[in-house]
Formats: structure tokens, sequence, C-alpha cells
């Protein structure tokens, strides 16, 4: 047996559309897949949609937009992934890295402001599992503070928070369709700018730092160096591929979520017996079913789960290693306060296999953790 943690779904028009794109002849970016991919985020998310190659090109987008550069700072969780940090890093800013919330892993509101000094300019919020931040409470402190908030909403593809979209919230939000993700074109992404102001900015920084989108649109009539920038743009055969992943987008996020409806079900006794502690979705967020994860009681639990699981073969990873104490952050960020959930969570968390179509390897998965925990 082998059940591997992820599998990207094939949702079967994929070649049709590919093929389609070759036959244009248009390969490179913003033909009409590229085109309807972001007239999908927006009709479903709002603001203006732009895809990009990665997320992480989006959050590297977003960090120019900012205006940030060296000196100034960049209050984010620690626990997340390297691109949230990197963005800014390479503007030369100072990421401040700050603790997570235990219940839903996202950044704390509460320790925001203790690490505010004059020089911060922006706060992230990651939506760890597709779970959105609280957001009410961070757009608080920015609006008393003058600060923009960027949503790293990676994972948050088709999620809300009080039934506003999950990217909606905040001036910039940065999605990714990386082959992990609900929602794929194998790499790829997209930013969505929610404050017209932007947009055209955002634009010349996507097209290396040229004028090209207003050339073509025919509102200047030379196309020129204007601006920093880089190519951020996917090629149209990225984008056929992931027009078909939207169409089925919703069909997509209701298969994972009867997965993640089973597994929450599956361990709601053994988190009465205190064997684990399953995850925490605030009533006002509705989520993805991106991770289904469980948090062990000690590091030697979780890293003996994950041994025995595999033995059985079956692949359940940890998750981030925090960015504050690895050889980068240290380098380059700093810290405010103490770390303490971010570093126990870290130590304890294990994500299940969970891809659209796992079938009924889950109740394999189920029942090999409930043994290994001493549940069964
Ligand atoms: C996956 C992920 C990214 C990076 O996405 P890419 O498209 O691979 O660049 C960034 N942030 C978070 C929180 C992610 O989960």
């Amino acid at each position: 047996m082998r059940v591997p943690y992820n599998r990207p779904a094939v949702t079967g028009r994929e070649i049709d559309f590919i093929r389609e794109a070759l036959e244009t002849r248009h390969l490179s970016g913003d033909g009409p897949f590229s085109k309807r991919c972001e007239a999908w985020l927006e009709a479903r998310i709002g603001g203006t949609a732009r895809l990009t190659h990665s997320c992480t090109a989006a959050l590297e987008m977003a960090a120019i937009l900012a205006d940030v550069g060296p000196g100034d700072e960049v209050i984010m969780p620690s626990f997340t992934f390297v691109s949230t940090a990197n963005a800014f890093v390479l503007r030369g800013a100072t990421p401040v890295f700050i603790d997570i919330r235990p219940d839903t892993l996202n950044i704390d509101p509460a320790l925001i402001e203790a690490a505010i000094t004059p020089r911060t300019k922006v706060i992230v919020a990651v939506h760890y599992a597709g779970v959105c931040a609280e957001m009410d409470a961070i757009q608080n402190i920015a609006d008393r503070h003058g600060l923009m908030i960027i949503e790293d909403a990676a994972q948050a593809l088709l999620s809300s928070y009080f039934d506003r979209p999950a990217g909606s919230l905040s001036t910039i939000s940065c999605f990714s369709f990386h082959e992990t993700k609900n929602l794929v074109s194998g790499e790829g992404g997209a930013i969505l700018i929610n404050d017209p102001k932007l947009v055209e900015r955002a634009d010349i920084i996507r097209e290396k730092g040229t004028n090209r989108t207003a050339f073509r649109k025919r509102t200047v009539d030379k196309y020129t160096w204007v601006d920093i920038g880089s190519s951020y743009l996917p090629a149209e055969i990225i984008a056929a591929h992931l027009w078909a992943q939207f169409e089925a987008g919703d069909d997509t996020t209701t298969m994972r979520m009867n997965i993640w409806n089973r597994y929450h079900q599956g361990f709601q006794s053994a988190e009465l017996k205190e064997c684990v502690v399953r995850p925490t979705v605030p009533q006002h967020c509705s989520h993805n079913g991106h991770i289904y994860y469980l948090l062990l009681k000690s590091k030697i639990a979780r890293d003996g789960l994950i041994v025995s699981l595999a033995e059985d073969g079956i692949l359940a990873p940890f998750h981030y290693i925090p960015l504050h104490s690895a050889p980068a952050g240290l380098r380059y960020g700093r810290t405010s306060g103490e770390l303490v959930h971010t570093d126990a969570t870290s130590d304890r968390l294990i994500r299940l296999p969970l891809f659209r179509d796992l079938g009924d390897d889950q109740e394999i998965v189920i029942d090999r953790v409930l043994s290994h925990i001493g549940s069964a």
C-alpha cells in the first residue's frame, strides 16, 4: 500500500484547453486563458487580478508595491512559508516575526501592537490551512497606525471570513496554484489588488518595468522602461491548465471539504481522550479544506507517528520550520516577543493525506493513525 500526501487533481479538460492554447499560437502570457482566469478571480473575490508564475512572484510584486526598503519593517508570523518573508528581504526590509494563536495557527493580533515601531510599514496575514486570520482585529490596528495589510492567501482560495472572500480583506493579496494547493497549474499564482491606485504600477512591475500594458491599450504611443520590475507572467499553457482547474473549482473544494470533515469526525473521540488536538475553525470562517492536521502531545510523539505511518506506506509530513530561528531568518529578520506557540506547533503538527481522489484510502489513514496514537 502507498498513500501519498498529495496527488494533484486532474479535472479532465486540462489537455483540451492546453491544445486550444497551442492552436491559438498565443504562447506568451496575457492571452485568452489568462484573461479568463483573471476574470474568474475578480468575479469570485473582487479587486483586480493578474496571474503570476507563482505566489512567490505575487509576494515580490506586493513588496515592491508596498514601497518597502532598507530599514523598513514588516510584521508577519514566523509559522509560514519562506516566500512570505523572502519577498520583503529582497527589498532590503526586515521581517519582524511574531507568534501565532495556538488555536488557528494564524498571526495573533494581540501581539501586533507591541511589534510596531516607527519603521513598521506592513502587516502580512497568512491564512494557514485556508482558515482566515482575524482580519477585523488586524485591520483595526493597521488603521490606527497607518499600515498596509497584505494577505498571503496562498492556501485560502475560495475561503471566507464573515462571508467576505479571502483575498478581499486587505490592500493586496497573493494566491498560489502550485501543485500542492487546491487548484493548480504546476507552478502558478496570482496577485489581487484591492486599491485601484496600485493597478497601473502593478502592471508595470509585472511587465519588466515597462508600460507595455498601457501601450497595448494604446494609452501611450511608445513602450519603454519606466520603473523597476521583473517578468512575473505565466505562459498561456499554464493559464489553460489553470482554467480547467477553475471550472472545477467548486467541485474540487466540496470534495476536499468532505475529506476534511470525515477526518474531523474520525478524530473526535481521540481528541476527547486527549490523544490529539484537532484543527480549530472559528464560526465566522468558512474554509476550503486545504490541510487536515493534528497536533500531537510532543515532538517525540509526532515524529514517532510520522515514522509509523511511513512504515504503513502513508506519507504524512510535518510542516513549517519556524522562520525566526532558520539561518536566513536570524540573518535578515528579528522577533518581537516569545514565539512559544510557533515552536510548539512546529514540533507537534502532522498533516494527513488530503487530495481530491483520496477515496477509500482515507479510512485506512484514519484507522492507522487511531491505532498508532492508542485511540483505536
Ligand atoms: C505555497 C505557499 C507560498 C508559495 O507559493 P508558490 O506558488 O509556490 O510560490 C507562499 N506562502 C504560503 C503560505 C504558501 O502556502
